[in-house]
């Protein structure tokens, strides 16, 4: 069956990139067929990982007109998904970072959530809630919120700085006791479903011929400056021209395999579900919400969803995503939420889940492009709880790569390992 998306026939050549000269490729040295050794068994591009920065890159390959003659494979250990940092994300699409890069990278979802049905098809749906992201400042944050709602103004982001009054008129539900300013985002904020855009990138690279294999990637093979081959559970050995790492908080242990260090790790966050039935439809109706203490919260149909990142010293081992820590939502949510919000001294946690951040340690910011001594290895990993919404301008950045040698849109340099090699981090100020 032709998986809905994109056929073959109508694939349309990405705008901002062309076709790309084989070579560009590290296109596959074919040896001798052997029975360990079979032809069918190489892949131009294999893409570590399958959920939504691995569809992502696959999408914006075929849309670049990469599968002609070429084979490209993404290897998903889990084809169910269920403990990927995509499937357990808050959702969350905003433009109120502090890194330039960052704000246009989300600018990237935005539009394509803008032009969902005409990319994917009429009945395309993300279930955007443009409600906005509202981050509280108390007095020691005031300056840096407003520097950074300059730069985010400057790059087109239609954010607001609001005073205390302005605040206590927009949102009479907050309890703005130690708070200076805030920052809101009017529009082009908010959340969606993040199952439905990986499903809608899966979809769309699968129609256009992009395979996916469900194998669990065990091994990465290299010769002199790149990576061979790519070893997988079932014994499978993939030669592979190209190799893209996907593996989402994972993705520290797929570099390993090839001897490469990459500071990305695991970090589990809770998320809390919790039943205000008091609730007015202006307060369900509200924004995302950052309170200076780090708690977050955000409407979820009738309920709520709440959370906070812990300091470094609190972080909680990072195993075990059924078990959800209860008594951090007692002692270090529940009573910062009913300060900023008096209408959640009256809740009830009616749920709960856990995930991991695909954390970078260095500097919570994403590493993307190839590693600069294993020439046809490319990461797009260590998104520290905002990959969601910045997978689409990864994927596409990560195509562009492969297939030009350079970025043709946004210009990520400053994302690439580089600054990882040379241990100067690139820091983000607005990690949630
Ligand atoms: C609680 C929580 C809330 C979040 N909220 C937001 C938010 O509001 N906004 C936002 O933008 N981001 C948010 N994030 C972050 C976001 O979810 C991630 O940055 C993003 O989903 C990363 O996507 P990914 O495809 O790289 O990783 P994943 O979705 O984790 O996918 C990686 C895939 O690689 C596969 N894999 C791993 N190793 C191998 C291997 N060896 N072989 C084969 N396959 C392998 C895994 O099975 C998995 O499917 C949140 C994350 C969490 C946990």
């Amino acid at each position: 069956m032709q998986p809905r998306g994109f056929a073959k026939a109508e694939r349309v050549v990405c705008p901002h990139v062309g076709l790309a000269p084989a070579a560009r490729f590290g296109t596959v040295q074919r040896r001798k067929p052997g029975p360990a050794r079979m032809a069918s068994q190489s892949r131009d591009i294999v893409i570590v990982g399958g959920s939504i920065v691995g569809c992502a890159t696959a999408y914006y390959l075929a849309q670049a007109g990469a599968i002609a003659g070429r084979r490209i494979a993404i290897v998903e250990k889990d084809p169910t998904y269920a403990t990927c940092s995509t499937a357990r994300s808050a959702g969350g699409l905003r433009q109120q970072f502090s890194t330039p890069e960052n704000i246009a990278m989300s600018q990237v979802t935005l539009a394509l959530i803008r032009d969902l049905k005409d990319r994917f098809g009429p009945e395309a749906d993300v279930a955007f809630r443009e409600q906005g992201y509202l981050i509280l400042a108390s007095a020691d944050g005031a300056e840096v919120i407003a520097a950074s709602v300059e730069t985010q103004r400057r790059h087109g982001a239609d954010i607001l700085l609001l005073d205390r009054d302005e605040l206590a008129a927009r949102f009479p539900w907050l309890d703005l006791a130690g708070v200076a300013c805030g920052s809101f985002g009017q529009s082009g904020e908010g959340w969606i479903d993040p199952v439905s855009l990986m499903t809608l990138f899966r979809t769309a690279a699968r129609g256009a011929g992009v395979e996916l294999i469900h194998d669990a990637v065990v091994g990465l093979e290299k010769s002199g400056d790149a990576v061979e081959s790519v070893a997988l559970a079932s014994g499978t050995r993939l030669a592979a021209g190209t190799v893209v790492n996907a593996a989402g908080p994972a993705a520290g242990e797929v570099a390993a395999l090839a001897g490469v260090r990459l500071p990305v790790e695991p970090r589990k966050r809770y998320v809390y579900v919790i039943d205000c039935r008091d609730a007015p439809e202006e307060l369900r109706r509200g924004p995302l919400t950052v309170d200076p203490t780090g708690v977050w919260f955000r409407p979820e149909g009738r309920l709520f969803i709440t959370g906070i990142s812990p300091e470094e010293r609190d972080e909680p081992p990072a195993i075990d995503l059924d078990a959800i820590d209860y008594s951090l939502f007692e002692e270090e949510v529940w009573p910062r939420l009913a300060a900023r919000v008096p209408l959640f001294e009256s809740i009830k946690v009616v749920n709960a889940w856990a995930g991991f951040y695909d954390y970078n340690t260095l500097d919570q910011n994403a590493i993307i492009g190839p590693h600069p001594e294993v020439r046809n290895f490319y990461f797009a990993n260590g998104f520290s709880g905002h990959g969601l919404q910045q997978a689409a301008a990864a994927g596409r950045a990560v195509s562009e790569l492969i297939l030009h040698g350079r970025f043709c849109t946004i210009d990520l340099t400053r994302f690439g390992y580089a600054r990882i090699a040379e241990g100067r981090p690139l820091r983000e100020l607005n990690v949630i």
